[in-house]
C-alpha cells in the first residue's frame, strides 16, 4: 500500500492587521519528499506518528509536502496560491496512492480564501479521486468547514490542551486509515457545528472536571457504546478568525452513513452549548494580575503571569507593553519578562555587545493602541542568542524552534528577553538559551495562552492569567466580525442563538 503523508498548517488571525507572504512559511522550512522523514525523526509529532505507523503497517510511505507557519495574520493571496500549487504538484507526483494522511490545523485562512484547510483537502481529494481514503489530524482550535468534512474520510483532533498528544492523534488517524485500507470500515465524517464562537472552555484539559474533559468522557462513552463510531473529534474552535466556519464543532467519523452518527455529533454540540458559560480560567486585567502576583506567598519556583491578550502562539504581535510597564514601574526582584518582540531592540543590543548599555523605546511598536505603546528604557545587555532551541516538551518535544536573533536585557534589575520574531514562551528551553534557568525566578511574565502549562507546570508556584488588550484579546465585542455565521454566542443574545439552533421553541 502506498500512503501519501503531508502537513500544511497555520493559525490565521484575522485581527492581526496584516497578511503574511509565503516566506513566512519558509522561515520554518517548507519541506519536500525525502527531506521530510529525517526532519521528524525523534519528535512527538503527527508526521512522526504517520511514518512510524507506515513502518508498522508495511506501507510504502510517500512524503509529499510540509508547509507550516507560526500563527500570524492570514497568508496573502500569492502565498496561498503557491501552497495550493505545491500541494497539488506533490500529490500528483505521489500517484498512485492507496491512502492519504494529512496533518492540518483547521484555522488556515488567507487573503484569497477563508477556508484554507477545506481548500487543501479538496485539492488532494480531486487529485487522488473519491475511492482513496483520506484521514486527517486537526488542532482542536480548528474551525471546521463543511467542505473540509466532506473532502476527507476521518478526523482525529488532539485531545489535550496544552497539546501534548500530537503523536497520539497521528496514530489514531493512521489506525483509521489502516482499517479503511483493510476494508473493515468505510469511514465518513459527520460534522455538527455549535452556535458558539468559543466552546468547550477553549478545550483546556488541565482542569480535571472542565467542559472539555467532560466532553472527552462523553465522546469516549459514545465510541465504546457503538462500534460503528470510529472516532469523535471535538474542536473548541479558533475565535480570532473572521470566517464563516469559526467556532466550536464536533466531527463524528462513522462507518458509513447513518443518522445516528449525526445525532451523536448533535448531542456533543449541545453539551458544548449547555456548558458555554463554564470557563476554568479566571481572566484578570494586567493591573489585577500584577497585584495578585505580588500577593502570592513566598515559595519555590516562579509565579507565572500569562498574557492571553497578546499571545504570538495565537497570532498576537508579542510586543504589547501594558504588563511590562507595571513591572518596570515597581521592579520586583528576581523577575523575568519573556519575551518582547522588538527587532530594533535586538539590533541595538547586538551593536552594544554583551555588557554594553543601550537606550531604547521598548515594545509597543506594531499596534500601540492595542495593549500599550513603546516604553523608554536604559538597559544593559546580559547575553545574546541566535534564538534557536529544541523543545524540551512535553509540548512538541524534540522540535526545533526559532525566536530569531535575540537578547537578554537587564532593565534596572528586571530581566527582559527581546526577540526578532514574535514567539510565545511556553517551553523552558526557550529561556535556557539565554544562560538563565526559569526555575530560579520568582516572577515570570509571558505572552501565551494555555500552552505554557505543559512546560511550566512542573516548576511554577502558581499561574495568573490576564488580558492586556492585544490582538488576541478575547473581548470579542471589541473586534469587528463581518463573515462569521450569525447568530452566535457570545456575540448575539442567548435566546436568539438558542432559538436559531433549535434549542428553544
Ligand atoms: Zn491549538
Amino acid at each position: 500500500m502506498r500512503v501519501m503523508i503531508a502537513s500544511v498548517m497555520h493559525e490565521s488571525n484575522s485581527f492581526a492587521g496584516n497578511f503574511v507572504p509565503f516566506s513566512h512559511f519558509e522561515r520554518r522550512g517548507v519541506l519536500h519528499g525525502a527531506a521530510i522523514p529525517p526532519a521528524y525523526a525523534g519528535t512527538r509529532t503527527e508526521m512522526a506518528a504517520f511514518i512510524t505507523a507506515g513502518a508498522e503497517q508495511g506501507w510504502d510511505i510517500v512524503p509529499a509536502l510540509v508547509a507550516r507557519g507560526t500563527p500570524s495574520g492570514p497568508i496573502d493571496a500569492a502565498g496561498f496560491a503557491r501552497i495550493i500549487e505545491l500541494l497539488a504538484a506533490a500529490t500528483r507526483a505521489a500517484l498512485p496512492v492507496d491512502g492519504v494522511l494529512l496533518a492540518l490545523h483547521g484555522a488556515f485562512s488567507s487573503e484569497a480564501e477563508d477556508d484554507g484547510d477545506g481548500a487543501f483537502a479538496a485539492t488532494v481529494r480531486a487529485i487522488v479521486g473519491d475511492g482513496v481514503p483520506i484521514s486527517i489530524t486537526l488542532d482542536p482550535h480548528g474551525n471546521v468547514s463543511d467542505r473540509l468534512a466532506a473532502s476527507v474520510n476521518a478526523i482525529s483532533a488532539y485531545r489535550t490542551h496544552p497539546h501534548t498528544d500530537h503523536f497520539e492523534a497521528g496514530q489514531r488517524a493512521a489506525k483509521t486509515l489502516a482499517r479503511a485500507l483493510r476494508g473493515e470500515i468505510r469511514p465518513v465524517v459527520h460534522l455538527a457545528r455549535a452556535p458558539l464562537l468559543r466552546g468547550f472552555d477553549a478545550c483546556r484539559t488541565t482542569p480535571a472536571d472542565g467542559p472539555m474533559q467532560r466532553a472527552m468522557a462523553r465522546a469516549r462513552a459514545l465510541e465504546a457504546a457503538d462500534s460503528g463510531i470510529v472516532e469523535i473529534s471535538v474542536q473548541a474552535g479558533y475565535s480570532s478568525a473572521d470566517v464563516f466556519q469559526a467556532g466550536a464543532s464536533v466531527a463524528v467519523t462513522g462507518d458509513g452513513h447513518d443518522p445516528r452518527f449525526a445525532a451523536a455529533a448533535a448531542e456533543m454540540v449541545r453539551l458544548g452549548w449547555d456548558e458555554r458559560h463554564r470557563e476554568t480560567v479566571k481572566m484578570l486585567t494586567a493591573a489585577e494580575a500584577f497585584a495578585e502576583a505580588m500577593a502570592v506567598p513566598a515559595g519555590r519556583g516562579p509565579v507565572v503571569i500569562a498574557d492571553f491578550g497578546d499571545a504570538p502562539n495565537a497570532g498576537g504581535h508579542g510586543d504589547t507593553t501594558a504588563l511590562l510597564a507595571l513591572i518596570l514601574a515597581v521592579k520586583p526582584t528576581n523577575t523575568l519578562v519573556a519575551a518582547v518582540a522588538d527587532p530594533a531592540a535586538v539590533r541595538a543590543a547586538q551593536g552594544a555587545g554583551v555588557g554594553g548599555e543601550i537606550s531604547i523605546a521598548l515594545g509597543g511598536h506594531v499596534a500601540p493602541s492595542q495593549g500599550g505603546g513603546p516604553i523608554d528604557v536604559v538597559a544593559r545587555v546580559v547575553s545574546l542568542a541566535d534564538g534557536i532551541y529544541v523543545h524540551e516538551g512535553p509540548y512538541t518535544t524534540g522540535v526545533t524552534g526559532d525566536l530569531g536573533a535575540s537578547a537578554l536585557l537587564d532593565c534596572g534589575g528586571v530581566l527582559v528577553i527581546v526577540t526578532t520574531l514574535a514567539r510565545s514562551i511556553f517551553d523552558l528551553a526557550q529561556v535556557r538559551i539565554f544562560g538563565i534557568q526559569p526555575e530560579d525566578f520568582d516572577l515570570i511574565a509571558i505572552k501565551v495562552m494555555d500552552a505554557f502549562r505543559a512546560g511550566f507546570a512542573p516548576i511554577m508556584r502558581t499561574a495568573i492569567c490576564c488580558e492586556t488588550g492585544g490582538t488576541t484579546s478575547r473581548f470579542h465585542v471589541t473586534l469587528a466580525f463581518n463573515k462569521l455565521r450569525r447568530p452566535i454566542w457570545p456575540l448575539d443574545p442567548d435566546d436568539v442563538v438558542a432559538r436559531h439552533a433549535g434549542y428553544l421553541p
